[in-house]
Parts: structure tokens; C-alpha cells; sequence
């Protein structure tokens, strides 16, 4: 049977061994998913052993998306320009890196919430991996403008500088008010799997726009809980979760399976965000 895998730490709490298992039986394949608890000293050397005993893909997760993509022969442009990598793929040449991410959550937004990019006004707060491996792909999807926030500014004028687009700019926190009202907030930070606080003012999203945040359970309470105060709609990552992973799918296995059902077999044990979506 062919064997998959998703390297992490933590990697327990990760979903896309059911959520790929789920997958193959829809498409009737048979494989072997795992996780597979690895830290960063280990991982190159995890990941090789795995590959050459026959491993037919991997998922990657915090914190070894960087290193991935660096393990890789051969990367798409999606994971070059983000300078992080969420699968990979054994190919003739090598190991093949991809990120998903951005298909993942562009995909959501039009599919699952209805939103059209086009001529919108977006802010995306934090400008780690999850920012990065977005970025490209809401402008590529036509937003009219992108605004980049991060705690550490110099980070967001990098990604600002990256992007090499008019449409794209970079402020301090402090600018947010003054630069609201947004269509679309986008929150990939990590402040909420961190636990920590996330000062935000209340008018950032104008009438009929969505407030988005890219975690998903728990982490993803506060923002909406912030959300809900403000009386703007919202949701979490979880679609962008399940429709990463259906890229990766099709990567590996040449189709792309529903995302429907499997995400409504997730949303069922997470209901939090499901109450104010
Ligand atoms: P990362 O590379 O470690 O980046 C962390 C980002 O969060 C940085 O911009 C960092 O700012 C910021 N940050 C951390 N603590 C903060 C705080 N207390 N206040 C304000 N900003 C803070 O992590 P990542 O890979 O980007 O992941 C971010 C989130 O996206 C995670 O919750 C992850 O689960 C989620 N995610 C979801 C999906 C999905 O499929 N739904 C996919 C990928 C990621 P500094 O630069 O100042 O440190």
C-alpha cells in the first residue's frame, strides 16, 4: 500500500491524515496515512529515510515548512516565491515541493464563502509562512489592493518588497485604524495557536465584508470571538484546511476529490467556529 505522511511538532493534533484517508475512500484508493512526530535537528534526515524506503508523499507542518523546501531537488513557483513548502512529492529528478496553501484558501474564498476577490480591498495581518503562501495568490486572484500588518514591520515591508506589485503595501499596526475600512481581514498570524492577546480595532471590516482567520479550533476563538464583538461575518480556516489538502491530493493521486462532505465531517467536531460562521 502506498504510505503518506504528515511531518510536524507538534504533529497530533493534525488533521490530514483523516482528512486524506477520507479522500481515498471517496475516490476508492487504497493508502496508508500517518503522522510523524519530528524536530527540526531530525527532520532532513526523517524525511530522506522515509522517501527512500518507498514513501509515495508527504504533508509538511510547523515548524519544517522552510526545510522542505530546501530538502527539495525541484520546487513549483507557488513554494519558490513563499519560500515554504507544504508537500512533497518523490519525482524522477528528486523530491518536488509544493505549497498549497494559497490555492487552499483562494479556493474557500470563492467556493465555500462566496467572496469575490476582484476589485477588493484585503488586509493580511502577519507575515510568517502561512502570510507568504497566500500573498501571491489573492492578487493573482484580483484584488484591487493588499495591505500587510505584522508585529515585526520589517517583516512586512520583506514581503511587501517580494511581491513586486503596485497593489501591495505594507503598515505598522499603529496604521490600522486609519487605513480601515477592509473587504476582506485576513488573520494569519500565530497569536492565536500561541495563546496570546491580538489588539485589534473594531472598524476594520467594512459592511458586508468577511473577517477570515487561517487557524482553525481553538487558536481560531479569539479572532472570531473579536469578529462576533464587531458584528462582521467570519470564519475559520478549516475550508482553506481541507482544500490545501485536496491540491496535494490531485498532486499525488491525479484527481481532486469533493471537499464537501469531508469538510462537514470536520466542521461536525468543531463547532465553535461553526456557531458564528
Ligand atoms: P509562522 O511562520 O511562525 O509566522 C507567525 C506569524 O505570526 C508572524 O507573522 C509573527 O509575527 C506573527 N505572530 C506571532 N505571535 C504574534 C503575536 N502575539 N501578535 C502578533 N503577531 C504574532 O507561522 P505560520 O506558518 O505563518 O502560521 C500562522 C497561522 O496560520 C497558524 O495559526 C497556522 O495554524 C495557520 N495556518 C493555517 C493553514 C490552513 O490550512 N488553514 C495553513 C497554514 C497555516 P513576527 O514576524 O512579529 O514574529
Amino acid at each position: 500500500m502506498p504510505r503518506y505522511v504528515v511531518f510536524g511538532q507538534p504533529v497530533g493534533h493534525s488533521r490530514s491524515p483523516a482528512i486524506h484517508r477520507a479522500f481515498a475512500a471517496q475516490c476508492g484508493l487504497a493508502l496508508r496515512y500517518d503522522r510523524c512526530e519530528v524536530a527540526p535537528a531530525a527532520f532532513a534526515e526523517v524525511a530522506r529515510d522515509f522517501f527512500a524506503r518507498g514513501g509515495a508523499g508527504a504533508n509538511v507542518t510547523l515548524p519544517h515548512k522552510a526545510a522542505a523546501l530546501a530538502l527539495a531537488d525541484v520546487a513549483d513557483p507557488a513554494a519558490r516565491r513563499a519560500g515554504v513548502a507544504n508537500v512533497l512529492t518523490p519525482v524522477a529528478g528528486g523530491l518536488h515541493a509544493h505549497n498549497t496553501d494559497g490555492a487552499g484558501l483562494v479556493r474557500d474564498l470563492h467556493e465555500r464563502q462566496r467572496l469575490t476577490l476582484e476589485g477588493r480591498r484585503a488586509l493580511l495581518l502577519g507575515a510568517g509562512g502561512a502570510a507568504r503562501g497566500v500573498a501571491w495568490n489573492l492578487l493573482d486572484a484580483g484584488l484591487a489592493e493588499l495591505l500587510v500588518v505584522n508585529r515585526t514591520e520589517r517583516a512586512a515591508a520583506e514581503l511587501v518588497a517580494r511581491l513586486e506589485d503596485p497593489r501591495a503595501a505594507a503598515a505598522p499596526w499603529s496604521a490600522l485604524a486609519e487605513a480601515a475600512p477592509f473587504d476582506l481581514v485576513i488573520h494569519a498570524t500565530a497569536a492565536g495557536v500561541l495563546g496570546q492577546p491580538l489588539a485589534l480595532p473594531s472598524g476594520l471590516v467594512a459592511a458586508g465584508g468577511l473577517a477570515y482567520d487561517l487557524s482553525y479550533g481553538s487558536a481560531a476563538a479569539p479572532f472570531l470571538a473579536w469578529a462576533a464583538r464587531a458584528g462582521v461575518a467570519a470564519c475559520d480556516g478549516l475550508g482553506m484546511l481541507v482544500e490545501q489538502a485536496a491540491e496535494a491530493f490531485a498532486i499525488w493521486h491525479g484527481v481532486r476529490p469533493a471537499t464537501d462532505p469531508v469538510y462537514a465531517m470536520l466542521r461536525a467536531s468543531m463547532p465553535v467556529a461553526a456557531s458564528l460562521a
